[in-house]
């Protein structure tokens, strides 16, 4: 047996068993997890597995089995910006800390041309930031055409740390819920696909991270005191996302809600929802600007 044909038959193996690792999602991740108004935030299970029943190891193997294809459709992606096209994908993702924002940054994103990525933390705002409304430093950082876009927390904040910590008088976060779906409905416009996801972690979860930060030397640069006193406020920042995903869930801009106490599921199933977003686009390859035969004579004439 020739070693080219034992390749090409441990291709069709590694297909197969893509197959049958892709068919464990029972329901699709982009129905299992969108947001169903009426659900009560306070009832999730954090360490459930919606719509996945093949467990950790097949979802981790699937996982991994996917990073070609989503590197393949991020490079499609960038050729169709590179010639002329204006589709960009964005990924929000919010989520209390330690719910795996930065995990899903780095495992998810990270799959991908780094190049083709354009990533963005959203903290406090600067002086400068402040002297400007909520959504300038948020329009700043859109995905230009060809890239993916990554929000490490998002304008939602504006409806969520500003609404809990008192940062705005009530009408005036109230009147973000309308100001961000046109917002949203204008970027979606513009040929952006946004894809919202929103990480939910356990309370007893979070304990354990945080008392991880606290136990290990390097790890301490990622503790955060303030993280503690937001623990206390819980019970606000529930009712906060709660609303949020009801007033904000929109069909140009769904919000996807993501349990986080298994790092691999969230992964697994952000890494579905961002293949999916990035598939529905139906990327082909750009075609030459040139004559290709013309340039094979032109090259081997050199
Ligand atoms: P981290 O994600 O751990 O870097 O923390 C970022 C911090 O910035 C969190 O405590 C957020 O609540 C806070 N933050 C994000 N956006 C805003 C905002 N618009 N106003 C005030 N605080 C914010
Ligand atoms: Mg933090």
């Amino acid at each position: 047996m020739s070693g080219k044909h034992t390749r090409r038959g441990d291709e069709a193996d590694a297909q197969d068993r893509l197959g049958r690792l892709v068919r464990r999602w029972q329901v699709p991740a982009t129905e299992a997890l969108r947001w169903r108004p009426g659900t009560d935030v306070r009832s999730l299970d954090c360490s459930a597995t919606p719509g996945w029943d093949g467990g950790r190891d097949a979802g981790e193997e699937l996982f991994e089995g996917q990073a070609v294809e989503l590197a393949d459709l991020q490079e499609r992606l960038f050729a169709d910006g590179r010639t002329g096209g204006t589709r960009s994908v964005l990924l929000v993702l919010q989520g209390l800390d330690t719910a795996g924002k930065g995990g899903v940054v780095r495992h998810v994103v990270g799959l991908v041309d780094p190049q083709g990525v354009m990533h963005r933390s959203f903290g406090p705002p600067t002086a400068e930031e402040a002297a400007h409304g909520y959504l300038w430093r948020v329009r700043n950082a859109l995905p230009r055409p060809g890239y993916i876009g990554v929000f490490d927390r998002s304008h939602h904040e504006q409806v969520l740390v500003v609404r809990v910590a008192g940062l705005e008088p009530e009408p005036t976060w109230r009147a973000h819920y309308d100001e961000i779906n046109e917002f949203e409905a204008e970027v979606a416009a513009a040929g952006t696909t946004i894809v919202k996801c929103a990480l939910f972690v356990s309370a007893d979860e979070q304990r354990s991270r945080l008392a991880q930060r606290l136990e290990r030397p390097d790890k301490y640069w990622k503790y955060d005191p303030g993280d503690v006193d937001t623990r206390k406020r819980l019970p606000e920042y529930l009712d906060a996302y709660q609303e949020m995903l009801e007033r904000t869930s929109t069909d140009v801009a769904p919000w996807y809600v993501v349990p986080a106490d298994r790092k691999w599921f969230t992964r697994l199933a952000v890494g579905e929802l961002l293949l999916d977003a990035l598939r529905s686009l139906d990327l082909g390859w750009p075609e030459p600007a040139f004559d290709v035969e013309e340039e094979r004579r032109r090259l081997a004439a050199t």
